[in-house]
């Protein structure tokens, strides 16, 4: 091979410049990225290819590389062909015989994808940290809003011939339910386990969701829907999905108070290895992407890299939360899917989501059980489990006005204890995360053989994954989480989880 089939093959720009700062030599890719095919670039003068923006920050490069230097750097710099390029580049001092500078060799090489994919993996971290910390404070803030969730009802219960006692617990309860929301939204953001996921078109989601969208944006904003035929199906969790999508209207709404147009649109993607080169937090595959676009203000790169952070927003107090896209993430992750935003300043803006696409085979959803006034009881024993006294109390007193008799254990090990010393308790009723090396996922375990008939319903604020197990296991795990009371949980709730747990079939998992 020839030394210009070499340099040609290679994927660096090679150049030489001589002593009269012209053109000596350029290689293939040199050609491209000039805009200059054909050796056209050769004899040409230096300041005459490159914008003398650009030409301005070489100088100190050439300055020392005349001096018989080596000089390395990195620069961001828009090429003649119309691409801007992270690029590293080498300037190496050709020498004569008598140690005089000739001119000099660049060599540069394209570091875009390498800047990406660092930017990339720097930003997923960052939203694994922010994560985990959300998750962490989120789960025993909810634990809080349940201890008084649960002293608030139990009093209510006891005052009742006092109206005025009655409003007040009325308002407390309204606050914790607030509370509840917003921790709910963090925990959504926070966890990795997907909810309930149904095979859903999205097609008929978004027709059914109009309504709801339409009256989320004010009336100068023009709703528009693109859907494509045959839309692929996907498995998502739908109460997951209409919260995406409600989140990314009412952003829609606050960024055009003009008006403006949304435009919904739906279609069949495939990412290839192409895209996943450019965007590495995606997997290639086949998805359902669903985009939603705004003609309002649209975001500066220093918004757009904070985006999806908990608590981020430049909304008003009272305004804004900052949990909007952080929930749009968490469902985003939870569904193995990808999101990509693009947005100019004072166009608009677009996000697009991809859902993977499900698997041929449908299964169809359980019909909703209808809410019943009427709670119901029992006089089954039930053993109590959690770290946060308060709420077990909570729990006892709820459980007990049902006709149940407990016992309660605050720790992993307790409840052990007491299993063995009681052969008669029906329930077991468990937090999953305790301190200790006896968490709700051990305990569980531990009985499975040693009580076979005893009924398990599990508690938690933070469904953490049972990855830690052997599959076997973390199935049958998995088995009992699905049918998990998630915290806060009010009186309604807990009578309801206990008696469809107690009346569950045997051997059902
Ligand atoms: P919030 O809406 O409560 O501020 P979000 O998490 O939903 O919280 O959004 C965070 C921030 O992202 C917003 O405050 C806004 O600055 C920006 N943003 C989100 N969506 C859009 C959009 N469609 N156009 C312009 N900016 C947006
Ligand atoms: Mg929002």
């Amino acid at each position: 091979m020839s030394a210009c089939g070499i340099t040609d093959s290679l994927p660096v720009v090679i150049i030489f410049v001589d002593q009269q700062d012209r053109y000596g030599f350029a290689n293939k890719l040199a050609e491209i990225w000039y805009a200059q095919p054909n050796g056209e670039l050769i004899g040409k003068h230096i300041h005459d290819v490159h914008a003398k923006e650009f030409q301005v920050r070489l100088i100190p490069y050439q300055n020392r590389v005349l001096a018989g230097e080596t000089v390395s750097g990195q620069e961001a710099i828009a090429y003649p062909d119309g691409v801007t390029r992270d690029i590293d580049l080498t300037y190496v001092p050709h020498l004569t015989e008598k140690g005089e500078v000739a001119g000099y060799y660049v060599l540069i090489m394209d570091i875009t994808g390498r800047r990406q994919l660092e930017e990339q993996i720097r930003q997923s971290q960052k939203m694994e940290v922010v994560g985990q910390l959300t998750g962490g404070i989120a789960h025993d803030f909810n634990n809080i809003l349940g201890i008084i969730l649960g002293f608030v009802e139990i009093v209510r219960g006891r005052v009742k011939d006092d109206p005025d006692l009655v409003r007040y617990l009325e308002i407390a309860l309204e606050g914790t339910k607030r509370g509840t929301a917003i921790t709910k939204k963090l925990l959504s953001f926070a966890s990795k386990v997907p909810g309930e996921n149904e095979r859903t078109d999205v097609n008929e989601f978004v027709l059914r969701m109009k309504e709801l969208i339409a009256t989320s944006l004010t009336p100068s904003i023009h709703l528009e829907n693109h859907l494509a035929d045959d839309l692929w199906p996907v498995e998502i969790d739908p109460g997951d999905f209409e919260n995406a999508i409600l989140n990314l209207s009412l952003n829609a709404r606050d960024a055009m108070p003009e008006g403006g147009s949304l435009i919904i649109e739906t279609a069949n993607k495939v990412l290839d290895d192409h895209y996943v080169n450019r965007n590495p937090a995606a997997k290639a595959g086949e998805y359902v992407m669903i985009s939603m676009s705004d003609n309002g203000s649209g975001m500066t790169d220093e918004i757009k890299e904070k985006l999806f952070e908990p608590f981020f927003t430049t909304k008003a107090i009272g305004q804004g939360t900052g949990l909007g896209l952080s929930m749009v993430y968490g469902f985003i992750e939870r569904s193995s899917g990808h999101i990509k935003v693009y947005s100019e300043i004072g166009e608009g803006t677009t996000f697009r989501i991809f859902l993977p696409r499900a698997p041929e085979h449908a299964t169809e959803s359980e019909p909703e059980p209808d809410g019943q006034i009427e709670l119901p009881r029992g006089g089954e024993t039930i053993l109590v489990v959690d770290d946060e006294e308060a709420l077990t109390i909570a729990a006892v007193l709820y459980l007990e006005a049902l006709g149940y008799n407990t016992l309660t254990a605050g720790n992993g090990r307790r409840a052990l204890e007491i299993l063995d010393e009681k052969p008669d308790i029906d329930l077991l009723f468990c937090d999953i995360i305790m301190p200790g090396e006896l968490g709700g996922y051990q305990v569980v375990l531990a009985v499975r053989e040693s009580h076979p008939t005893l009924k398990i319903l599990l508690t938690s604020g933070f469904t953490k994954q049972p990855e830690a197990h052997a599959v076997a296991e973390s199935r049958y795990l998995g088995k009992i989480v699905g049918k998990l009371l998630s915290k806060p949980y009010n009186h309604e709730e807990l009578a309801f989880a206990v008696r469809r747990t107690l009346d569950a079939d045997e051997g059902s998992d």
